[in-house]
């Protein structure tokens, strides 16, 4: 890939695809390539098929998805499978008949088992049952990678899978009803600061322990991946380090300088007890995360500030 090759990023509306794009921008690739949702559906196949025939793109970030946090994930059980099915089955199969030199498909931490032991090892996908709150969406990225490595087998494509841990930044989901805990989270004490009010509410029992990756740092792999990266199966993207929902919470507070108190809803469910991933694949590639947690929050609030959404 050089700085003139046409670059196709899929869903560079949404927080990870807009972090690639901006990466890549900065990175001096002019020959970029986006459609919005409006322009280009990808979950029909004819116009999937018809805008690769036309534009012909010789590298494909595959980041268009359909995500949420565990309440949408829950609720929608039958758009995220279906959708998620529908987008990467025709771009990956328009990439395919159309000439792409390289593709590479964004999945998810939530493909490893729910008991998967820890940290989860490339080598432990389909080792075991899924966490059920996500189970559609899960079954789809799962069913992504085998579609990337099939089509590499069968026909000789060039795809790569990556599997970012949760996710945050600029451009994240800032909707209660649907976005991840980091971003709810930023919101609940922001708006729990302006009002006044006496406490927060985390949902579930503030146990479960997850890693967060800055989106920057994600898109940075991304890039470095699609350079330098080659392999079939799966590469995990992370940071190797968690923490607990109730120590988010302090810190997220603490960004926030709110000083009420933090209570627990536990009729809303955990989720998944632990997802931290094995990164020794993707440190053994040169790579290595640079945005540290605290950091990173900080900039996503400011962010938040600067851009108010409803
Ligand atoms: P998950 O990683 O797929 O489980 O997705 P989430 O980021 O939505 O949730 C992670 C954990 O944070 C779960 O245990 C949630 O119950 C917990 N959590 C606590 N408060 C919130 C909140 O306000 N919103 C969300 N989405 N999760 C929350």
């Amino acid at each position: 890939m050089d700085k003139a090759s046409s670059i196709f990023v899929a869903g560079h509306n949404g927080l990870v695809g807009s972090a690639i794009l901006r990466k890549l921008r900065a990175a001096g690739y002019s020959n970029l390539i986006t459609r919005g949702r409006a322009e280009l559906d990808l979950t029909r196949q004819v116009a999937t098929d018809a805008f690769f025939a036309e534009h012909r793109p010789e590298y494909v970030f595959l980041a268009a998805a359909k995500v949420g946090g565990i309440l949408a994930n829950n609720t929608y059980r039958a758009d995220f499978i279906r959708d998620n099915l529908y987008i990467q089955t025709n771009v990956v199969d328009a990439a395919h008949r159309n000439g792409v030199k390289k593709l590479a498909f964004l999945g998810s931490s939530c493909i490893y088992p729910k008991f998967a032991p820890q940290p989860m090892h490339e080598d432990h996908l389909l080792t075991g049952i899924l966490e059920p709150t996500n189970e559609p969406y899960a079954v789809a990225k799962i069913a992504g990678i085998i579609t990337v490595d099939s089509y590499r087998r069968q026909y000789g494509l060039n795809g790569i899978s990556l599997m970012p841990t949760n996710l945050y930044g600029p451009g994240d989901d800032f909707n209660l009803q649907t976005s991840h805990v980091l971003s709810a989270l930023l919101r609940k004490f922001h708006e729990a600061k302006a009002s006044g009010a006496p406490n927060v509410t985390v949902w579930g029992t503030g146990t479960p322990r997850r890693e967060f990756l800055h989106v920057d740092d994600l898109a940075d792999a991304a890039l470095h991946l699609m350079l330098h990266y080659d392999e079939p199966g799966i590469v995990n993207v992370g940071v190797g380090d968690d923490l607990s929902i109730a120590e988010l919470a302090a810190l997220i507070r603490d960004v926030v300088g709110y000083e009420g108190e933090i209570v627990y809803d536990t009729s809303k469910p955990d989720g998944t007890p632990r997802k931290l991933l094995d990164v020794s694949r993707l440190h053994a590639t040169g790579w290595k995360a640079q945005i540290g947690l605290r950091e990173g929050i900080e900039r996503t609030y400011r962010w938040f500030l600067e851009n108010p959404s409803d």
